[in-house]
């Protein structure tokens, strides 16, 4: 394929047709297209855009790369959801099997942290023994018998797409609306969803911090997602604080298992419970948002989505003894109070800093090779706007070492802010609502 006069189009700012976008990645996949001719154009894409057709062929294309799930007709309708990333965010793990008892089926493709945010495969693999590489044939099983598998994008799924976003990492294109846009979409299209809701972050902890780059991503990706016969809708909520207290991998799992028992705290569930109505209306499976929100505090309340929760574990090869004895989860070997350094208000709890930090301490990646230590993290027991007193423990540090701890306060020293007066309490949970007619504001 000669690619030199597409790199050169797409430079120019010209669009190239779908065809030319399909035959681009069928010879990419195949090998005929060189990684630094694809860098080159991706550079050319970051900077001049896709329109609408060139971002469906680019989604398409990438998607029919690998293999899709199909399901028999008696499955429930398939729901998804997929968040832009944040600190704190152990969403999935109560979503998935809360949803799944409300009527719908999930079977869910979830990534690993992303530079400071965590990931949801890492937080399931805190748990020992837990597969998150099942193969497609296997989640389709798992799904039909229990209604949910929590999986990774393995080289089944866009094999396409998993090479361009290492090659995206390598050359400074990742933060592209629409090549972020074609990634995601391309994974959550293989599912053969009836819904997909999406967790769009916005602040300072977001991957796109701006609020006007957020909508613009949650627009770009409805718009994909119903174009494609997938009904998509997306809230934008806040990532200028952690969600919930729990920040690192294991210490998010006791927090998602507290949630399942009816103990989660208020943003937490708040965030989780309007995500998962959404899935439900938007597939059908319950008429509206508020009876969606019902069944999905009954399946909580009555205990069923902490048994569906053990029965995912279980059939992905996870300890289920956790589920009853959080301790199991290895804890770290320290833990430290972190308290108020004088009277006053919490102005900010950085997730950009908190995040950084666990990934410091051990509970990321710096690169794709590290082995992730599930033990380390936080929990934070305020938020902006609270009253706190000299002494008030603020936070509780659990570092691996000594050289953990160092990290942790230094760390805890910058993110959580204390001042005089009483200067907000951050942005709204969720601020916006976007759905194939637009953008509506949450009050
Ligand atoms: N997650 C993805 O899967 N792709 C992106 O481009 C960004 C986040």
């Amino acid at each position: 394929m000669i690619v030199v006069p597409l790199i050169e189009r797409k430079r120019d700012g010209a669009a190239l047709s779908p065809e030319e976008w399909r035959g681009l990645i069928v010879a990419y996949a195949a090998g005929d297209v060189p990684d630094y001719q694809m860098a080159a154009l991706l550079m050319a894409t970051l900077l001049n855009g896709l329109d609408d057709e060139e971002l469906g062929a680019l989604t398409d294309a990438m998607r029919d790369s690998g293999a899709s799930l199909a399901f028999a007709p008696s499955v429930p309708p398939r729901v998804d959801k997929h968040s832009t990333g944040g600190v704190g965010d152990k969403v999935s793990l109560i979503l998935a099997p809360a949803v799944a008892c409300a009527g719908a089926a999930v079977p869910m493709i979830s990534g690993r942290g992303l530079g400071h945010t965590g990931g949801t495969l890492d937080k399931l693999q805190a748990i020992p023994g837990f597969r998150v590489g099942l193969t497609l044939d296997e989640t389709r099983r798992q799904v039909e018998r229990i209604g949910a598998a929590l999986i990774g994008q393995t080289d089944e799924i866009a094999p396409v797409d998993r090479r361009i976003y290492a090659l995206r990492d390598a050359t400074a294109t990742v933060d592209a609306i629409p090549l972020m846009a074609a990634s995601i979409m391309s994974k959550k299209l293989v599912e053969g969803l009836n819904a997909l809701a999406l967790d769009i972050k916005t602040g300072s902890g977001a991957f796109l911090p701006e609020l006007e780059d957020g909508l613009d991503l949650a627009e770009t990706m409805v718009r994909l997602g119903e174009q494609r016969g997938c009904p998509t809708v997306a809230l934008l909520t806040a990532m200028d604080r952690p969600l919930g207290h729990a920040c690192g991998n294991a210490l998010e799992v006791v927090e998602a298992v507290a949630a399942l028992r009816g103990e989660g705290p208020v943003d937490l569930m708040e965030v989780t419970l309007n995500l998962g109505a959404e899935m439900l209306v938007l597939a059908g499976v319950l008429p509206d948002l508020a009876e969606a929100r019902g069944a999905l505090e009954a399946a909580i309340s009555s205990g069923r989505a902490l048994r569906k929760f053990r029965e995912i574990v279980a059939a992905q090869g996870g300890d289920v003894a956790v589920i009853d004895d959080p301790d199991r989860l290895a804890p770290a070997p320290v833990i430290e109070p972190y308290v108020a350094p004088c009277d006053g208000y919490v102005e900010t709890v950085e997730p950009r800093a908190i995040g950084q930090a666990v990934v410091a301490m051990g509970g990321g990646r710096s690169r794709m090779e590290d082995v992730v230590d599930p033990a380390v993290g936080f929990v934070i027991h305020v938020n902006p706007g609270d009253r706190v007193q000299i002494g008030q423990p603020l936070a509780t540090i659990h570092p691996r070492d000594d050289c953990g701890a160092v990290i942790g306060r230094t760390a805890l020293d910058r993110a959580i802010t204390v001042g005089p007066e009483h200067v907000g309490v951050g942005l709204p949970l969720i601020s916006h609502r976007v759905t194939v007619e637009g953008v509506e504001t949450v009050v």
